[in-house]
């Protein structure tokens, strides 16, 4: 079992911030900024990718509602919402989650840069579209 399936199954204790059938919200163990959030669907699914998409809708769902919950009743000003995917993109635990990080100012531990690149958008388009 993967260690998110341990935390689901309660083998492994979690800081549950919101549970119903099919999700559980835990405190990430490493809390970049305070209230960092885990939201995980408990059926073991490596990466959102393979989640059939009335289930990532639902997971949706609940991320809105724990983030809500944690800006307002946090005070934060505002939040990032995260899903790593695959390893390249920084995923470390291969059970599906989403981070909620909430922000309180511009100096939180917490750097999201988009640098420039010069790509043809035409032929990303063309390419993003195929079958
Ligand atoms: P990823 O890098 O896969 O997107 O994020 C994995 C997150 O899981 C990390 O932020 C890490 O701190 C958190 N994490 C890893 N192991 C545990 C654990 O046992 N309990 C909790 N609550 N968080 C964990
Ligand atoms: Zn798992």
């Amino acid at each position: 079992m993967c260690i998110f399936c341990e935390i689901v199954a309660g083998n492994i204790p979690g800081k549950k911030v919101y549970e119903d059938d099919e999700v559980l919200a835990i405190l990430d163990i490493s809390q970049t900024t305070k209230g960092h959030t885990l939201v995980m669907p408990k059926k073991h699914y490596e990466n959102f990718l393979e989640m059939p998409a009335d289930e990532f809708g639902r997971l949706m769902e609940k991320v809105q509602h724990v983030a809500k919950k944690a800006v307002k009743n946090l005070e934060a000003n505002g939040c990032n919402v995260l899903i790593n995917t695959n390893a390249v993109a920084g995923q470390s635990v291969m059970h599906t989650h989403v981070h909620i990080i909430p922000r309180y100012d511009e100096n939180d531990t917490i750097r999201v840069e988009f640098k420039e690149n010069k790509f043809d958008l035409d032929e990303i388009l063309k390419k993003i579209n195929q079958d």
